[in-house]
Protein backbone atom coordinates (compact mmCIF):
# COMPACT_ATOMS: atom_id res chain seq x y z
CA UNK A 1 0.00 0.00 0.00
CA UNK A 2 1.21 3.56 -0.87
CA UNK A 3 0.10 4.05 2.76
CA UNK A 4 1.27 1.39 4.66
CA UNK A 5 -0.46 2.54 7.96
CA UNK A 6 -3.73 4.02 6.38
CA UNK A 7 -5.86 3.46 9.76
CA UNK A 8 -3.38 5.60 11.65
CA UNK A 9 -3.43 7.83 9.13
CA UNK A 10 -7.36 8.30 9.27
CA UNK A 11 -6.94 8.68 13.04
CA UNK A 12 -4.74 11.91 12.05
CA UNK A 13 -6.74 13.15 9.20
CA UNK A 14 -10.08 12.72 11.35
CA UNK A 15 -8.18 15.01 14.35
CA UNK A 16 -7.38 17.46 11.88
CA UNK A 17 -11.78 17.00 11.07
CA UNK A 18 -12.30 18.22 14.45
CA UNK A 19 -10.04 21.03 15.10
CA UNK A 20 -11.20 22.81 11.69
CA UNK A 21 -14.98 22.22 12.10
CA UNK A 22 -14.65 24.88 14.99
CA UNK A 23 -13.47 26.99 12.78
CA UNK A 24 -16.13 29.30 11.96
CA UNK A 25 -14.64 32.34 9.79
CA UNK A 26 -15.58 33.28 6.29
CA UNK A 27 -19.14 34.05 4.55
CA UNK A 28 -20.67 32.01 2.31
CA UNK A 29 -20.74 32.91 -1.55
CA UNK A 30 -24.04 35.03 -2.00
CA UNK A 31 -23.85 36.46 -5.51
CA UNK A 32 -26.38 33.45 -6.36
CA UNK A 33 -29.53 32.74 -4.02
CA UNK A 34 -28.44 28.73 -5.05
CA UNK A 35 -25.30 29.03 -3.41
CA UNK A 36 -26.32 31.30 -0.59
CA UNK A 37 -28.56 28.86 0.71
CA UNK A 38 -25.82 26.46 1.92
CA UNK A 39 -25.43 26.05 4.89
CA UNK A 40 -22.23 27.11 6.15
CA UNK A 41 -21.88 24.01 9.04
CA UNK A 42 -20.88 21.73 6.22
CA UNK A 43 -17.86 20.58 6.53
CA UNK A 44 -16.59 16.93 4.53
CA UNK A 45 -12.79 15.62 3.81
CA UNK A 46 -12.72 12.49 1.48
CA UNK A 47 -9.80 10.70 0.28
CA UNK A 48 -8.75 8.48 -2.32
CA UNK A 49 -5.20 7.27 -2.52
CA UNK A 50 -3.90 5.65 -6.00
CA UNK A 51 -3.92 2.59 -5.11
CA UNK A 52 -7.89 2.82 -4.05
CA UNK A 53 -7.76 2.98 -0.33
CA UNK A 54 -10.63 5.36 0.95
CA UNK A 55 -11.37 7.08 3.59
CA UNK A 56 -14.08 10.06 4.23
CA UNK A 57 -15.28 11.81 7.50
CA UNK A 58 -18.29 14.75 7.45
CA UNK A 59 -20.53 15.83 4.76
CA UNK A 60 -18.98 13.45 1.98
CA UNK A 61 -22.59 12.65 0.38
CA UNK A 62 -24.18 16.02 -0.05
CA UNK A 63 -24.05 17.15 -3.82
CA UNK A 64 -22.73 20.32 -4.46
CA UNK A 65 -21.63 22.39 -7.79
CA UNK A 66 -17.90 21.54 -8.78
CA UNK A 67 -17.48 25.83 -9.90
CA UNK A 68 -13.99 26.38 -10.65
CA UNK A 69 -12.78 22.67 -9.88
CA UNK A 70 -13.97 22.19 -13.35
CA UNK A 71 -11.23 24.60 -14.58
CA UNK A 72 -8.34 22.13 -14.11
CA UNK A 73 -10.75 19.15 -16.01
CA UNK A 74 -11.64 21.14 -18.68
CA UNK A 75 -7.94 22.30 -19.56
CA UNK A 76 -7.29 18.44 -19.06
CA UNK A 77 -9.21 17.03 -21.60
CA UNK A 78 -8.41 20.12 -23.87
CA UNK A 79 -4.48 19.27 -23.64
CA UNK A 80 -5.57 15.64 -23.94
CA UNK A 81 -7.47 16.06 -27.29
CA UNK A 82 -5.55 18.88 -28.87
CA UNK A 83 -2.20 18.99 -27.45
CA UNK A 84 -0.49 21.12 -25.45
CA UNK A 85 0.83 23.10 -28.46
CA UNK A 86 -2.35 24.15 -29.53
CA UNK A 87 -4.20 24.90 -26.24
CA UNK A 88 -1.05 27.37 -25.27
CA UNK A 89 -1.27 29.11 -28.48
CA UNK A 90 -4.56 30.23 -26.98
CA UNK A 91 -3.86 30.75 -22.99
CA UNK A 92 -0.92 31.15 -21.11
CA UNK A 93 0.80 29.86 -18.13
CA UNK A 94 1.71 32.54 -16.02
CA UNK A 95 -0.88 33.68 -12.79
CA UNK A 96 -2.25 37.16 -13.16
CA UNK A 97 -1.47 38.20 -9.77
CA UNK A 98 -5.37 39.63 -9.45
CA UNK A 99 -8.46 38.74 -9.04
CA UNK A 100 -10.24 35.23 -10.56
CA UNK A 101 -12.33 37.63 -12.79
CA UNK A 102 -10.40 40.58 -13.62
CA UNK A 103 -10.83 42.22 -16.85
CA UNK A 104 -7.39 41.48 -18.02
CA UNK A 105 -5.68 39.80 -20.53
CA UNK A 106 -1.52 39.51 -20.52
CA UNK A 107 0.78 40.92 -22.86
CA UNK A 108 0.51 38.81 -26.07
CA UNK A 109 -3.74 39.60 -25.43
CA UNK A 110 -4.57 36.11 -24.23
CA UNK A 111 -5.68 34.95 -20.70
CA UNK A 112 -3.08 34.18 -18.28
CA UNK A 113 -3.77 30.58 -17.60
CA UNK A 114 -6.43 28.76 -17.51
CA UNK A 115 -7.34 28.54 -13.77
CA UNK A 116 -9.04 31.89 -14.19
CA UNK A 117 -12.21 32.90 -15.57
CA UNK A 118 -10.71 34.01 -18.59
CA UNK A 119 -8.75 31.05 -19.18
CA UNK A 120 -11.57 28.90 -18.50
CA UNK A 121 -13.96 30.22 -20.67
CA UNK A 122 -11.59 30.57 -23.53
CA UNK A 123 -10.59 26.62 -22.92
CA UNK A 124 -14.37 25.59 -23.33
CA UNK A 125 -14.16 27.43 -26.42
CA UNK A 126 -11.51 25.33 -27.78
CA UNK A 127 -13.39 21.96 -26.58
CA UNK A 128 -16.49 23.61 -28.28
CA UNK A 129 -15.23 24.47 -31.63
CA UNK A 130 -12.21 22.26 -32.38
CA UNK A 131 -13.25 19.22 -30.39
CA UNK A 132 -15.68 17.53 -32.64
CA UNK A 133 -17.51 20.83 -34.09
CA UNK A 134 -19.86 19.07 -35.72
CA UNK A 135 -21.28 17.72 -32.11
CA UNK A 136 -24.14 19.67 -31.03
CA UNK A 137 -24.54 21.54 -27.51
CA UNK A 138 -26.37 18.57 -26.02
CA UNK A 139 -23.67 16.49 -27.59
CA UNK A 140 -20.91 18.28 -25.96
CA UNK A 141 -21.99 18.29 -22.65
CA UNK A 142 -22.77 14.54 -22.47
CA UNK A 143 -19.18 13.77 -24.00
CA UNK A 144 -17.66 16.67 -21.51
CA UNK A 145 -19.72 15.02 -18.35
CA UNK A 146 -18.30 11.84 -19.12
CA UNK A 147 -14.87 12.92 -19.35
CA UNK A 148 -15.61 14.02 -15.42
CA UNK A 149 -17.23 10.65 -14.83
CA UNK A 150 -14.86 8.72 -16.05
CA UNK A 151 -12.12 10.90 -13.99
CA UNK A 152 -14.59 10.14 -11.00
CA UNK A 153 -14.38 6.30 -11.55
CA UNK A 154 -17.14 6.17 -13.23
CA UNK A 155 -19.98 7.59 -10.93
CA UNK A 156 -22.83 9.13 -11.92
CA UNK A 157 -22.74 13.12 -11.51
CA UNK A 158 -25.81 15.57 -11.44
CA UNK A 159 -26.28 18.95 -12.67
CA UNK A 160 -27.90 21.57 -10.99
CA UNK A 161 -30.45 23.24 -13.63
CA UNK A 162 -31.16 26.50 -11.12
CA UNK A 163 -27.38 26.67 -10.36
CA UNK A 164 -27.03 26.98 -14.60
CA UNK A 165 -29.69 29.26 -15.10
CA UNK A 166 -28.46 31.50 -12.07
CA UNK A 167 -25.17 32.04 -13.32
CA UNK A 168 -26.27 32.75 -16.85
CA UNK A 169 -28.34 35.27 -15.21
CA UNK A 170 -25.54 36.98 -13.11
CA UNK A 171 -22.78 36.89 -15.48
CA UNK A 172 -22.08 40.47 -16.11
CA UNK A 173 -18.23 40.34 -15.94
CA UNK A 174 -17.78 36.86 -17.50
CA UNK A 175 -19.82 38.51 -20.48
CA UNK A 176 -17.59 41.40 -20.02
CA UNK A 177 -14.41 38.92 -19.86
CA UNK A 178 -15.98 37.05 -22.83
CA UNK A 179 -16.57 40.09 -24.90
CA UNK A 180 -13.20 41.96 -24.20
CA UNK A 181 -11.51 38.16 -25.59
CA UNK A 182 -13.69 38.45 -28.36
CA UNK A 183 -12.60 42.06 -29.50
CA UNK A 184 -9.15 41.08 -29.13
CA UNK A 185 -9.61 38.14 -31.38
CA UNK A 186 -8.59 35.37 -28.70
CA UNK A 187 -11.47 32.59 -29.64
CA UNK A 188 -10.55 30.24 -32.27
CA UNK A 189 -12.17 31.28 -35.48
CA UNK A 190 -15.96 29.97 -36.15
CA UNK A 191 -16.70 29.97 -32.19
CA UNK A 192 -19.89 30.33 -31.16
CA UNK A 193 -19.67 33.11 -28.63
CA UNK A 194 -23.24 32.31 -26.56
CA UNK A 195 -22.74 28.39 -26.93
CA UNK A 196 -19.01 28.59 -25.53
CA UNK A 197 -20.49 30.71 -22.51
CA UNK A 198 -23.03 28.25 -21.69
CA UNK A 199 -20.67 25.45 -22.53
CA UNK A 200 -18.56 27.51 -19.25
CA UNK A 201 -21.98 27.59 -17.09
CA UNK A 202 -22.33 24.47 -17.16
CA UNK A 203 -18.98 23.06 -16.61
CA UNK A 204 -19.41 25.28 -13.24
CA UNK A 205 -22.93 23.33 -12.63
CA UNK A 206 -21.84 19.73 -12.87
CA UNK A 207 -22.32 18.33 -9.23
CA UNK A 208 -20.55 16.72 -7.53
CA UNK A 209 -20.13 14.84 -4.13
CA UNK A 210 -17.10 14.66 -1.62
CA UNK A 211 -15.76 11.96 -2.36
CA UNK A 212 -16.81 11.67 -5.95
CA UNK A 213 -14.24 14.52 -5.71
CA UNK A 214 -11.53 12.54 -4.00
CA UNK A 215 -11.52 10.36 -6.53
CA UNK A 216 -11.08 12.79 -9.61
CA UNK A 217 -8.01 13.70 -7.53
CA UNK A 218 -6.75 10.46 -6.96
CA UNK A 219 -6.82 10.04 -11.06
CA UNK A 220 -5.16 12.94 -11.33
CA UNK A 221 -2.42 12.04 -8.69
CA UNK A 222 -2.22 8.70 -10.42
CA UNK A 223 -1.32 10.43 -13.96
CA UNK A 224 -4.49 10.06 -15.48
CA UNK A 225 -5.61 6.33 -14.79
CA UNK A 226 -8.38 6.00 -12.56
CA UNK A 227 -7.23 3.61 -9.46
CA UNK A 228 -10.57 2.64 -9.11
CA UNK A 229 -11.48 1.44 -12.61
CA UNK A 230 -7.82 1.07 -13.53
CA UNK A 231 -9.32 3.42 -16.96
CA UNK A 232 -6.82 5.35 -18.55
CA UNK A 233 -8.58 8.84 -19.05
CA UNK A 234 -5.72 11.58 -19.39
CA UNK A 235 -2.36 11.14 -20.72
CA UNK A 236 0.27 11.66 -17.77
CA UNK A 237 1.58 14.59 -20.00
CA UNK A 238 -1.66 16.07 -20.03
CA UNK A 239 -1.74 15.76 -16.11
CA UNK A 240 1.63 16.81 -15.60
CA UNK A 241 0.70 20.28 -16.85
CA UNK A 242 -2.75 20.24 -15.13
CA UNK A 243 -0.94 19.87 -12.07
CA UNK A 244 1.56 22.37 -12.68
CA UNK A 245 -0.95 24.95 -12.90
CA UNK A 246 -2.70 24.16 -10.20
CA UNK A 247 0.30 24.36 -8.31
CA UNK A 248 0.86 27.80 -9.42
CA UNK A 249 -2.17 29.33 -10.08
CA UNK A 250 -5.46 27.19 -8.24
CA UNK A 251 -6.22 29.22 -5.26
CA UNK A 252 -7.10 32.86 -6.30
CA UNK A 253 -5.28 35.50 -5.52
CA UNK A 254 -3.78 33.32 -2.59
CA UNK A 255 -1.96 30.77 -5.03
CA UNK A 256 1.63 31.97 -4.26
CA UNK A 257 1.21 31.87 -0.81
CA UNK A 258 -0.55 28.53 -0.62
CA UNK A 259 2.21 26.94 -2.96
CA UNK A 260 4.96 28.61 -0.51
CA UNK A 261 2.90 27.14 2.76
CA UNK A 262 1.34 23.75 1.70
CA UNK A 263 3.24 23.10 -1.81
CA UNK A 264 0.56 20.69 -3.39
CA UNK A 265 -0.87 21.61 -6.22
CA UNK A 266 -4.84 22.58 -5.85
CA UNK A 267 -7.55 24.13 -7.36
CA UNK A 268 -10.30 25.58 -5.14
CA UNK A 269 -13.98 26.92 -6.12
CA UNK A 270 -16.51 29.11 -5.04
CA UNK A 271 -18.93 26.30 -3.48
CA UNK A 272 -16.41 25.64 -0.73
CA UNK A 273 -14.31 23.37 -2.48
CA UNK A 274 -10.83 22.18 -2.94
CA UNK A 275 -9.51 19.91 -4.68
CA UNK A 276 -6.00 18.75 -3.60
CA UNK A 277 -3.85 16.73 -5.87
CA UNK A 278 -0.50 14.52 -3.70
CA UNK A 279 1.25 13.37 -6.89
CA UNK A 280 1.65 9.62 -6.73
CA UNK A 281 0.19 9.09 -3.37
CA UNK A 282 -3.55 10.47 -3.26
CA UNK A 283 -6.61 13.29 -4.12
CA UNK A 284 -8.07 14.81 -1.44
CA UNK A 285 -11.53 16.77 -1.51
CA UNK A 286 -12.14 19.34 1.00
CA UNK A 287 -15.30 20.71 1.38
CA UNK A 288 -16.55 23.92 3.17
CA UNK A 289 -18.69 26.54 2.13
CA UNK A 290 -17.55 29.25 4.16
CA UNK A 291 -15.03 31.71 2.05
CA UNK A 292 -12.24 33.46 3.06
CA UNK A 293 -11.50 37.10 1.36
CA UNK A 294 -9.64 35.84 -1.19
CA UNK A 295 -12.48 33.27 -2.27
CA UNK A 296 -10.64 29.96 -0.64
CA UNK A 297 -12.60 27.88 1.86
CA UNK A 298 -11.51 28.74 5.05
CA UNK A 299 -12.04 25.39 6.56
CA UNK A 300 -10.02 24.04 3.33
CA UNK A 301 -7.52 25.94 3.80
CA UNK A 302 -7.03 25.47 7.13
CA UNK A 303 -7.07 21.78 7.07
CA UNK A 304 -4.03 21.91 4.40
CA UNK A 305 -2.00 23.81 6.60
CA UNK A 306 -2.02 21.55 9.57
CA UNK A 307 -1.82 18.31 7.28
CA UNK A 308 1.37 19.46 6.32
CA UNK A 309 2.24 20.30 9.61
CA UNK A 310 1.70 16.48 10.44
CA UNK A 311 3.07 14.79 6.81
CA UNK A 312 5.86 15.88 4.95
CA UNK A 313 3.75 16.18 1.38
CA UNK A 314 5.08 19.41 0.63
CA UNK A 315 6.61 19.24 -2.60
CA UNK A 316 9.79 20.32 -1.59
CA UNK A 317 9.99 18.05 2.27
CA UNK A 318 11.87 15.28 0.97
CA UNK A 319 15.21 17.48 0.33
N1 LIG B 1 -19.29 30.19 -11.79
C1 LIG B 1 -18.34 31.02 -11.14
C2 LIG B 1 -17.91 32.13 -12.06
O1 LIG B 1 -17.64 31.88 -13.20
C3 LIG B 1 -17.18 30.17 -10.75
C4 LIG B 1 -16.29 30.92 -9.87
C5 LIG B 1 -15.39 30.07 -9.05
O2 LIG B 1 -15.71 28.96 -8.59
O3 LIG B 1 -14.31 30.60 -8.85
O4 LIG B 1 -17.85 33.28 -11.66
Amino acid sequence: FIIPEFQEFCKNIEEIYWKCKDNTDGKVASYIPQLKRMSPNYWGISICTIDGQRFSVGDVAIPFTIQSCSKPLTYGIALDLLGADVVHQYVGQEPSGRNFNELILDHNKKPHNPMINAGAILICSLLKTLVGPEMTSAEKFDFTMNYFERLAGNEDMGFNNAVFLSERECADRNYALGFYMRENKCFPENSKFKECMDFYFQCCSLEVTCDQLSVIGATLANGGICPLTEEKVLKPESVRDVLSLMHSCGMYDYSGQFAFKVGVPTKSGVSGALLVVIPNVMGICLWSPPLDALGNSCRGVQFCEELIKKFNFHRYDNL
